[in-house]
């Protein structure tokens, strides 16, 4: 028998059982997952542990029900020639000449213990413990463990040291909305659950620590969903004396390491895209790299247009094969879907093949010049039976988002689907936009180094900085991002002078960091890797609470605990958040 080490109960697993064994006295404890009555006399028991199912032929009259724990003794055999279960692992097998002992009783279990589970999530979360017992979650949170182990090893590998990092903390500057912790001691005042551990990594930098990482939970209070909860676990890492390329390599070489650790198969060597291809080309910053369906360039077709419709700087399409078939009511939500995306419209053509040449069917079939209509065809390669989506406007990102979403939800694959396709977006802009006054958005937070080539743009053209900030995408997911560190206090300054932070709300805020900075800062760049997001892609899950052992509702509640819960009283007033009691 292969598996783990025998203990004082048991020889070994039951789902690890076969012709090896036959012959063989084992005792094996688990949970009765079936009872058949085979006559009067012999009942079939299906006994299960995580590793799988054996079926043991007992005497009848044992009183066992399903769900109950048990250990049983028998000695492996071949099963009877036509009973043998090529569907199960240890279908080859049975234990005969048993001996059941019962080690705790079961009531009826709330939730079939099923690889499919139909059952309302919220009985699910309630009865977690019940849940997870199923081999798909079994599946799912080993996967999860097999993917960190891998992680934790290639970390090492590269020098990076495990630290762990406060839960207690100040304010850090991701940008989302942060869970607060009353303080006891200090009425009024309040910790702060960190949204990552940025700052104590960029401190650890300081403190000489060279490489660092730590799988951390961090937490946001931001409204949970699928591929978002309250907590959430990153693989975070800090390295100094590096560049982007450095970490990169360090990234790239732990994520393969994961991937080949659950498929068996290296991925190839990660390529990269620039922010400003990818949105060219894909409509996003995620671009999922299992379809083409690129966006295509009309612009310079629809240069001196008179359709109305195409009168504008920025015209780009993309094809759907074989969507010719597609009919008016699908076609009119797509139209729906694209205002509501904030495009003025979306114009469509379909490709038919018509006397010896190719048609166009569309509302503005008749409108198009004979150059407009070929260079349209030319420009998408769209061929009969496609259809060609295009929509025009004034704002390129706009164009390109709409036409992006579109892109997905025609073209776009489950999470299960296909192989995995990693790919770098580097380069990002410093600034997302403009705010109400003028003052630039930023894009990541205020630590974030501008590039090199860019930073004497950063007060006269902030929008046309880029950042030294990249993503790692895997189909279409964000699964982590990063970015080179400022570690100079007159480049932070000037950073903050672009962001409209005055340098005592920045003291007042991260004064703690930059008082660090003051005494000798190493060039520094890091990266944080979504665990959950990362697991769920490889379970083939499309939500992140299916790879999270005790996840929250949707609502942000957790059925099995009851939490939120309002406190006591007493507990309240001690912690400072309700006055004292009236003096009668
Ligand atoms: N702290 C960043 C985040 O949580 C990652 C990083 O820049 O290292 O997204």
């Amino acid at each position: 028998m292969t598996g783990e080490r025998p203990t004082s109960m048991r020889t070994g697993l039951c789902g690890r059982l076969g012709v090896d064994d036959v012959g063989t006295r084992v005792a094996l404890c688990g949970w009765v997952a079936r009872r058949r009555e085979h006559g009067e006399h012999l009942a079939f028991l299906d006994l299960r542990d995580h590793s799988g199912l054996v079926q043991c032929v007992v005497d009848g009259a044992v009183e066992v029900r399903g769900e109950d724990v048990v250990r049983i003794e028998g000695e492996v055999r071949r099963r009877p020639d036509g009973t043998v279960n090529p569907k199960l692992a240890t279908g080859e097998v049975e234990l005969h000449d048993c001996r059941v002992e019962i080690l705790a009783r079961a009531e009826t279990p709330p939730l079939p213990i099923e690889e499919r589970n139909e059952s309302d999530e919220a009985l699910r979360l309630r009865y977690r413990y019940i849940d997870l017992r199923r081999p798909r979650m079994q599946r799912n949170l080993r996967l999860r463990a097999v993917i960190n182990s891998a992680l934790r090893r290639a970390m090492e590998r590269n020098g990076f040291c495990e630290v762990e990092t406060p839960l207690l903390w100040a304010p850090t500057p991701e940008g989302a909305r942060e869970f607060a912790v009353p303080s006891r001691l200090h009425h009024g005042s309040f910790y702060v659950l960190p949204q990552s551990p940025q700052l104590a990594k960029q401190l650890l930098m300081v403190a000489g620590f060279d490489r660092y990482y730590q799988i951390a939970r961090c937490m946001r209070d931001e409204d949970p969903r699928a591929d978002r909860q309250y907590e959430f676990t990153q693989l975070d890492l800090e390295a100094s004396f590096v560049t982007q390329d450095d970490v990169l390599g360090f990234v790239g070489e732990a994520v393969a390491d994961a991937s080949e650790a659950v498929t068996g198969a290296r991925p190839a060597e990660i390529g990269r895209i620039t922010w400003a291809d990818a949105l060219d080309r894909y409509g996003t910053d995620k671009p999922d790299l299992r379809f083409g369906m690129e966006l295509v360039e009309l612009s310079s077709v629809f240069a001196s247009t008179s359709v109305r419709a195409f009168a504008a700087p920025v015209v780009k399409a993309i094809v759907l094969e074989g969507g010719g078939s597609l009919g008016r009511g699908r076609i009119d939500a797509l139209v729906d879907r694209a205002k509501e995306l904030g495009a003025a419209g979306l114009a469509w053509f379909r490709v038919e093949g018509g006397e010896g040449a190719t048609a166009l069917d569309s509302p503005l079939a008749g409108h198009l010049s004979p150059e407009e209509r070929d260079g349209l065809l030319a420009a998408t390669g769209a061929a009969e039976g496609d259809l060609v989506l295009a929509v025009a406007g004034d704002d390129h990102h706009l164009v390109c988002r709409v036409l992006g979403t579109l892109r997905v939800q025609l073209g776009g694959q489950s999470v299960a689907d296909g192989p995995h396709r990693y790919v770098w977006v580097v380069d990002f802009p410093m600034f997302e936009g403009l705010d109400e006054s003028g003052t630039p958005v930023p894009a990541h937070h205020p630590f974030t180094m501008p590039h090199r080539d860019d930073l004497e743009r950063l007060e006269t053209d902030p929008m046309s900085v880029r950042a030294q900030a990249y993503d790692l995408v895997l189909n279409g997911w964000e699964l982590g991002s990063g970015s080179v560190r400022i570690h100079r206090a007159d480049i932070q300054q000037r950073v903050f002078g672009a962001l409209g932070i005055a340098p005592d709300e920045a003291q007042g805020r991260f004064g703690f960091l930059l008082d660090a900075f003051r005494y000798g800062a190493p060039p520094h760049a890091g990266f944080a890797i979504g665990l959950d997001r990362m697991v769920a892609i490889f379970a083939g899950e499309e939500s992140i609470r299916e790879v999270i052992a005790f996840p929250k509702t949707q609502s942000g509640a957790d059925p099995l605990t009851g939490a939120p819960k309002p406190l006591a009283d007493g507990v309240l007033r001690e912690l400072g958040l309700a006055p004292p009691p009236k003096r009668t």
